[in-house]
């Protein structure tokens, strides 16, 4: 795809440009940046922008040929399919029970990558969720690393860089993704899935921006998602003690409580967001206004940080060292409480 089809980062893509026209390109990058905002498109942009059979060319700003892809091209094509035989993908093995690229997997790259490209320019394997690779897969990655092959480029992609040992870092450029603004990843679902505004505004800000989660997730069930968390914290289903306990019995026997929970963060965050004084553009709820208001004037400031502060815990956390439904209990009764004081 042309580059100007990924959106946002447009300083790594001016930094990828430059390093091709002045033929400057390293041996290896790592990009890092959040999950799911075009970090791998981005590298397969570069193995095709550097195999292309016809790059398009045109003036750029400064008068000097950009260089892009045609995206049509056989070798284009062949990269996007994962077909190339100078181009390798590797990544996690999804069947495996943790997410791991095992040191076969590098094995196998150190013997393509050895061979001169078949068609192409440039050997190029790309390392999707570079920070899975194991210790003994990174090992063997470093040694490949201090002497690449010539014709070779390899290019990491990871969202948790400080899991790679910085060894391996230290062979590649870095080159750091941040999400687009919110405004172009409206633009862009408007554009591309023709949404309504209010429907594109409104999952820009679930995704906090992050284009390929975006581009990929439906709204219509997040919204239903919404609703029906939504009735966990509405007044009426605070009132009783006996209520919040059994829903949130019912939500941990659904297996449901660590989703809850994300709604509830997110239904509180909203609610502190409004408190201090945030463009209600911003809120995921702004279609519930009146009911984000009441506790915003009435709660105490103190009280929602720290419930924020617990939430955000237990995501970090998991249900690995928590008990969700004590968690979940705890949180609405929280809740509950705040709601009485204020009343
Ligand atoms: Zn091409």
């Amino acid at each position: 795809m042309p580059l100007t089809d990924i959106i946002g980062h447009e300083r790594p893509k001016a930094i990828l440009k430059a390093a091709i026209r002045h033929d400057r390109v390293a041996h290896a990058y790592l990009f890092h940046g959040d999950p799911a905002i075009g970090k791998r498109l981005t590298a397969i942009w570069f193995a095709q922008a550097l195999n292309c059979d016809a790059p398009v060319a045109p003036e750029g700003s400064s008068g000097s040929p950009e260089p892009d892809t045609c995206g049509i091209c056989r070798s284009c094509r062949d990269i996007e399919s994962l077909t190339h035989p100078d181009f390798m993908l590797v990544e996690p093995e999804r069947e495996a029970a943790n997410l791991q690229i095992k040191i076969e997997q590098v094995r196998e790259i150190e013997q393509r990558m050895i061979y001169r490209p078949l068609i192409g320019q440039r050997k190029v394997c790309l390392i999707d969720e570079a920070d899975r690779l194991t210790l003994g897969a990174s090992n063997a990655l470093l040694k490949t690393l201090e002497e690449p092959p010539d014709h070779s480029l390899f290019l990491l992609v990871t969202s948790r860089p400080s899991a790679l040992p910085a060894t391996v870092r230290s062979r590649c450029q870095t080159l750091r993704f941040a999400p687009p603004a919110r405004a172009r990843v409206e633009a862009a679902l408007i554009a591309t899935r023709e949404m309504p505004p209010a429907e594109a505004r409104f999952l820009a800000v679930f995704t906090e921006a992050r284009i390929g989660e975006a581009l990929t997730t439906d709204p219509q069930a997040l919204r239903t998602q919404q609703a029906e968390f939504g009735a966990l914290v509405a007044p009426a289903a605070l009132r009783s003690v006996t209520g919040v306990l059994s829903a949130a019995e019912a939500l941990h026997r659904a297996e449901r409580a660590p989703e809850a929970l994300e709604w509830i963060f997110r239904w509180v965050r909203d609610i502190v967001l409004l408190r201090l004084g945030a463009d209600p553009e911003l809120l995921l709820y702004n279609d519930r206004l009146p009911a984000l208001r009441e506790p915003a004037e009435t709660m105490s400031l103190e009280m929602l940080l720290t419930l924020l502060e617990d939430l955000d815990a237990f995501a970090r956390a998991g249900s690995r060292n928590l008990n969700p439904q004590l968690v979940l209990e705890s949180v609405l009764l929280r809740l509950r409480d705040a709601a009485c004081a204020a009343a």
